[in-house]
């Protein structure tokens, strides 16, 4: 399927029956799989074969997902996990332990920073973070020899900051560090990571891949662009592991996508399930169409409220003025995707009472499906935090995260403009 275009393998890849099989992936709702022979499951466990045995480490159903993302991404292989945050997890247990630290983009999903803040350092991963619009220099200092990840996004949720690529991509190649991309809402349709020097791509499916809102689920694609082969920094990598018959992972063609399912998977479970699966399958068959029609209709209303009287700011990268433009327009040509914030005028209340004006746009704790949805972070989500750390944190207390869906532009700006004549 490599030489097929984007909105092509969105349709076909991941999945070809063989000739009187199911035309979509059936759902493998099962646990275990049969064999006849006690060396064919020998060689499974071994790893000398490839095939089903528990559905903890691999499934059909996920297997068609996994490899339709993995087709979109370019890359080797994709792991099917429970959900974003879990795909996330794994990808930093395949690489660090206690003593280990990672350097993170400091705009990234709440959830993320809530891991990568709290619970990591929790295990003994330390978590240094970055502006991502700070200059090399400022980044480079975070680097120490215990370093064995970068984690940044591409579009950053829910501060829409447009990742530098080229940046980050000269760090990780000069320390020889792994440079893992969160793609959710870029998705591959609109950015291509591994055309950017990145190494892993993790999504959360739960969001546009899957783009109904139906399915909770993550991918973590191994690009296998990274080589571990005699990096001192990976030592897990290039030392036989006892808990697989000592292998040793960098010898292998998809060394960190091995290690992550063979190990990390193994021992934590949180794999995707059948059922979430087939309906990530399915929905990602309309993702090209889709991000095009996201990105088009969130175009139109940035233009719309851009011009309002009572907006104070809004940010989309498809704006002219808008200061990651220049860097939409490198990294993002296509399209800049569905997400977008602004600010109203005046105070906390207005927002409340625009958002509860609101009839075809809902309330939501969600972005990236078809419908419309909108949230005020300062009164949900980021409730705890005083005026002072919402700032710091890039979320203003007038703050509107608007993740526009695929329904008529037109419908979307007269329900913006029905609500704003409230205020
Ligand atoms: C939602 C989200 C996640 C977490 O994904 P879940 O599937 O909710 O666990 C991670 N990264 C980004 C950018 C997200 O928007």
């Amino acid at each position: 399927m490599k030489n097929y275009k984007i909105d092509t393998l969105c349709v076909q890849a991941g999945y070809e029956p063989k000739s009187g099989e199911a035309r979509i992936p059936p759902i493998a709702q099962s646990t275990t799989f049969f064999y006849g022979k006690t060396q064919d499951m020998a060689d499974l466990f071994d790893l000398k074969s490839e095939g089903y045995f528990y559905s903890r480490l691999a499934n059909p159903t996920v297997a068609a997902f996994e490899g339709k993302v993995a087709a979109l991404e370019g890359g080797l292989c994709g792991i099917g996990c429970a959900s974003g945050m879990s795909a996330t997890s794994l990808t930093v247990f395949t690489v660090a332990g206690a003593g280990d630290n990672v350097v993170v983009s400091s705009a990234i999903y709440g959830g993320s920073y809530n891991l990568f803040s709290t619970t990591l350092p929790k295990l003994g991963i330390e978590c240094r973070f970055f502006d991502p619009d700070a200059p090399a220099e400022e980044i480079e200092k975070l680097i120490d020899d215990k370093t064995k990840l970068i984690f940044t996004e591409t579009i950053a949720n829910p501060a829409i900051i447009v990742l530098d690529f080229d940046k980050i991509a000269k760090i990780a190649d000069k320390y020889g560090v792994l440079f893992a991309v969160d793609n959710t809402l870029a998705t591959p349709v609109l950015c291509r990571p591994k055309e950017f020097g990145a190494h892993i791509i993790i999504h959360s499916s739960s969001k546009y891949l899957d783009g109904h809102a139906a399915a909770l689920g993550g991918v973590i694609v191994d690009l296998g662009t990274f080589d571990f082969k005699g990096n001192s920094r990976y030592k897990s990598f290039n030392e036989p592991d006892e808990s697989y018959h000592g292998l040793v992972y960098a010898d292998l063609p998809v060394a960190f996508g091995t290690k992550c399912r063979a190990q990390m998977m193994r021992d934590f479970g949180a794999i995707m399930s059948p059922q979430n699966g087939f309906i990530s399958y399915i929905g990602s068959d309309t993702l090209a169409l889709r991000m095009e029609r996201h990105s088009e209709n969130a175009k139109k209303v940035a233009a719309y409220l851009k011009k309002h009287p009572k907006i104070e700011w809004i940010n989309h990268p498809s704006l002219p003025d808008n200061k990651y433009n220049k860097l939409a327009q490198k990294y993002l040509p296509d399209g800049q995707g569905g997400m977008l914030s602004f600010g109203i005028k005046g105070s906390v209340e207005k927002c409340a009472s625009f958002m509860e004006a609101l009839k075809l746009i809902t309330q939501e704790t969600h972005v990236a499906d078809v419908r419309s949805c909108v949230l005020h972070p300062a009164s949900t989500t980021h409730r705890q935090l005083s005026e002072e750390d919402l700032k710091k944190a890039g979320v203003p207390h007038n703050l509107i995260r608007l993740s526009v869906g695929i329904e008529n532009a037109a419908d979307i700006i007269a329900d913006l403009e029905q609500a704003l004549a409230k205020v």
